[in-house]
C-alpha cells in the first residue's frame, strides 16, 4: 500500500474470497489494528480459523448484494475447494468490475455474474503442459486440475472469449502460479480469446502491486 501512495487508515472494508492461506494471510492483524470491518462467509469465518478475533465481521452469502457507499458488490458461488468461497462483481453507476479466481471450472453462475464489465481480474493459473510435467506431487496436480481448483490458461481463454465485448477496457491475469505458468504463455492465450478486442491487458504479480486503474 505504501508503494502506490495508499494507507491501510483508507480501507473501508475488506472482502473475503475464502480461507486459504494465500488470501487470509494476514487479515487478521490487519482488520484489528486499524477496525476494518470485514465480509465474508459463514464458511470462509468457520474454516479461517487462521484469521483470529474479527473486531466488525458482516456475514455475506453469495447472490445478496452488499452497498457499500456508491458500490454495489455482489458474491457469488465458485467451484473450489473451500468452505463457501465466493468471487465478486461490482458496480458502481454504470461501471461494472467483474472478479474471477479460485475456481476450477466456469459455470453458469461465472458468466452471469462476469458478463458485460468494463475490467475483468480473471484467473490463468497454469499451464496444463507445465503441470503435467513439473514437480508438483501427483495428489496436487490432480487437486488444481479438478472442478474444485484453479482455472488453467486454457479455461480463462474460454472464458475471456465468451464474455469479451467492445466495452471491455481493460483485463488483468491473476493468480498466476509461479511454478507451473509463464507469464507470456499466459498473455499470448488472453491475447487470442480476445482476437479482435483490444483491452489493457495486463498480468498481476504475487508480490508487487498493481498501478491503481480507473473502471
Ligand atoms: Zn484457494
Ligand atoms: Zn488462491
Amino acid at each position: 500500500m505504501n508503494s502506490i501512495d495508499r494507507t491501510p487508515e483508507e480501507l473501508d472494508a475488506i472482502f473475503l474470497t475464502h480461507e486459504h492461506s494465500d488470501h487470509i494471510g494476514g487479515v487478521g492483524p490487519l482488520v484489528r489494528k486499524y477496525s476494518i470491518p470485514l465480509y465474508a462467509t459463514h464458511g470462509t469465518i468457520q474454516a479461517g480459523q487462521k484469521l483470529g478475533n474479527v473486531p466488525v465481521f458482516n456475514p455475506i452469502q453469495s447472490g445478496e448484494i452488499i452497498q457499500l457507499a456508491d458500490l454495489e458488490i455482489e458474491p457469488y458461488a465458485t467451484s473450489h475447494d473451500a468452505q463457501e468461497s465466493v468471487a465478486y462483481a461490482i458496480r458502481c453507476q454504470n461501471r461494472k468490475l467483474g472478479h474471477a479466481t479460485d475456481m476450477g471450472i466456469v459455470t453458469q453462475t461465472v458468466h452471469e455474474a462476469l458478463k458485460n464489465s468494463h475490467v475483468l481480474l480473471l484467473e490463468s493459473n497454469h499451464d496444463v503442459e507445465m503441470l503435467d510435467f513439473g514437480p508438483y506431487p501427483w495428489a496436487l496436480k490432480k487437486r488444481i486440475k479438478s472442478d474444485l481448483g484453479h482455472l488453467s490458461n486454457e479455461s480463462c481463454g474460454d472464458l475471456l472469449n465468451a464474455i469479451k465485448h467492445e466495452h471491455l477496457q481493460r483485463v488483468v491475469l491473476m493468480h498466476l502460479s509461479q511454478t507451473n505458468n509463464h507469464p507470456k504463455i499466459a498473455h499470448i492465450t488472453a491475447l487470442q480469446a480476445l482476437g479482435i478486442y483490444t483491452p489493457i491487458l495486463s498480468l498481476a504479480s504475487q508480490d508487487q502491486p498493481m498501478e491503481l486503474t480507473e473502471v
